[in-house]
């Protein structure tokens, strides 16, 4: 069976090391699907979901908020700004830093850099997701 080796590594720790089946991605040009042998290729990453496809059969979630991937010949590495498991995500916190950027945003403030504000609703909303997709199939085996 062929399968991938796969990294994904902020500046601050390694979130996952692992041998696994496939993986999904959000980057900027819309999501992919990475099987083993995929043609290598680099590409930058948006805030979203990982969905990750263990040996076992178990999907792995991880929140993203940005970096980028890189696909060599059986060697998958995303460098992210900040990534977490699902299980590890503070879902209240995510919910509380998102209602404060929203305040923030709808203040209209010219001293508020509206892109940042805008990224920071983005990294929240795709905490929340990945531990809502997390909890919708616990322990579940998920054929993509
Ligand atoms: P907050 O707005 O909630 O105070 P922050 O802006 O400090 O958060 P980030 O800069 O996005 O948060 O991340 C800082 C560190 O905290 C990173 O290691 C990130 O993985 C972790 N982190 C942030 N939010 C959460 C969360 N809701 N659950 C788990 N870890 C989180």
């Amino acid at each position: 069976m062929s399968t991938i080796h796969f990294e994904i590594v902020t500046p601050e720790k390694t979130v996952l090391k692992e041998e696994v089946l496939q993986l999904t991605v959000p980057t900027k040009m819309g999501e992919i699907t990475v099987l083993p042998h995929h043609f290598p290729l680099v590409a930058s990453l948006q805030a979203g979901v990982i969905e990750i496809k263990l040996l076992d059969g178990k999907v792995e979630t991880v929140a993203l908020s940005g970096g980028f991937i890189e696909v060599l010949p059986n060697k998958v590495v995303i460098l992210a700004d900040t990534a977490e498991r699902a299980a590890d995500i503070d879902e209240a916190r995510a919910e509380e830093a998102r209602k404060r950027a929203e305040k923030l945003m709808a203040e209209k403030r010219e001293d508020v850099d509206f892109s940042a504000v805008q990224a920071k609703i983005a990294k929240e909303l795709a905490r929340v997701k990945a531990v809502r997709r997390h909890r919708s199939r616990p322990g579940a085996k998920i054929e993509f």
